[in-house]
């Protein structure tokens, strides 16, 4: 690990203030934040991430880890950890896609360490992002190329990828928090501002190496997921090579309102296939009006693919996505709600 200089931000204008020089979420950004420290940690071993600085951002938790629900949203402090937003009564209750998102990603280690914030910034699994002896990765070091083209490909993108990048997205919170319209507050040096977090993470655009919309400066302070009728019957389906403590092939985070056996609305997002967390608008529309029958779920599971790109090893993938998706579907229309 290369030495890094090391502060504390006991509030959050001065999180701001020791991060202005920087945007997080970018590969080469010279200062970084440490929340949970399970994913910069390692990237720092790792020597992907070499930030000169490091600005430790626990101290906020006072302040911003709290958890609301009422009846108009639900309110998550981006400090708070990831095993406590799963087991949060309100959140099982009303938000189940949220609570099994958490519980079922990492291990029980883990989820205690990290927050929220730093879950939906986590970075790609990419095996040539994060091995620096892979000399191209446009991620890593921009322009150098994309080794993933070319080479072992079987859990990258199928969704949302250019040449430039076919990293896959690994995280399942983000899943959920895309499905459902929801927003994050970020605190920056000119004040505090709302953004849909649908337009957090950027697509790949010839420049993988900037991964999100963030200002110099600004920290996640909150997610605000909007109240729903679709919240109750929802549910977070995950496909992996193991049953545990394992990244997904293939999720889908799902919430229906039905009217009788008919949809009125329905929010998906889906995990393991695309290059940013991903919704599925186009597979909601086909869905509206209709019973909620296989055929229909494979109608709105083929329009959720249809825009997939592969490249060899992750010829599988398009399939895998479409049946995640109709079993979580069929799965949520049968949920008691
Ligand atoms: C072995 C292993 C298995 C895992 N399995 C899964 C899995 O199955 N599913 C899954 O979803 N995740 C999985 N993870 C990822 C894990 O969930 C993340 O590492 C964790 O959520 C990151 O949170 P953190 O608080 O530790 O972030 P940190 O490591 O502290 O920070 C991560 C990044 O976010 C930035 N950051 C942190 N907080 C903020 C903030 N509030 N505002 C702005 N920037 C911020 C940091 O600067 C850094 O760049 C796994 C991780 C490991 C190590």
């Amino acid at each position: 690990m290369r030495p890094f200089s090391y502060e504390r931000a006991s509030d959050v204008q001065r999180a701001v203030i020791g991060g202005r020089e920087t945007r997080q979420g970018q590969t080469d950004a010279p200062v970084q934040f440490l929340a949970g420290g399970t994913t910069l940690i390692d990237l720092m071993k790792l020597d992907v991430l070499r930030p000169a600085r490091v600005v430790d951002i626990k101290g906020l938790k006072a302040a911003h880890a709290s958890i609301e629900a009422t009846p108009q949203r639900l309110r998550l402090g981006a400090l708070a950890s990831m095993a406590a937003t799963a087991r949060h009564p309100g959140v099982l209750r009303d938000y189940p896609v949220i609570a099994e998102s958490l519980q079922l990603a990492a291990s029980a280690q883990l989820r205690n360490m990290a927050t929220l914030g730093g879950n939906v910034l986590q970075r790609t699994r990419c095996p040539y992002y994060r091995d620096t002896s892979w000399a191209e990765c446009n991620k890593r070091d921009p322009g150098s190329g994309c080794t993933a083209l070319k080479s072992f490909n079987r859990n990258h993108a199928v969704l949302g990828v250019d040449d430039s990048c076919i990293s896959q997205y690994p995280g399942d919170f983000a899943v959920a928090l895309v499905a459902l319209d929801a927003a994050v507050e970020l605190t920056g040096p000119t004040g505090r501002r709302m953004i849909a977090f649908e337009t957090l993470h950027r697509p790949p655009q010839g420049k993988p190496n900037v991964e999100t919309t963030l200002m110099p400066g600004e920290v996640i302070t909150a997610f605000e997921v909007p109240a729903g009728p679709w919240t109750r019957r929802s549910l977070y389906l995950k496909i992996r090579d193991r049953s545990s403590y394992e990244f997904a092939l293939s999720s889908a985070a799902v919430a229906l309102d039905l009217n009788g056996g008919a949809v009125r609305q329905a929010r998906i997002g889906l995990g393991g296939m695309a290059y940013r967390p991903w919704r599925a608008k186009e597979a909601e529309a086909l869905l509206v009006g209709r019973p909620l029958n296989e055929g229909n779920a494979m109608a709105a599971a083929t329009a959720a693919l249809a825009g997939a790109r592969t490249h060899g090893g992750n010829d599988f993938k398009p399939e895998l996505g479409r049946r995640t998706l109709v079993r979580a579907l069929l799965q949520a229309a049968a949920m008691e709600a």
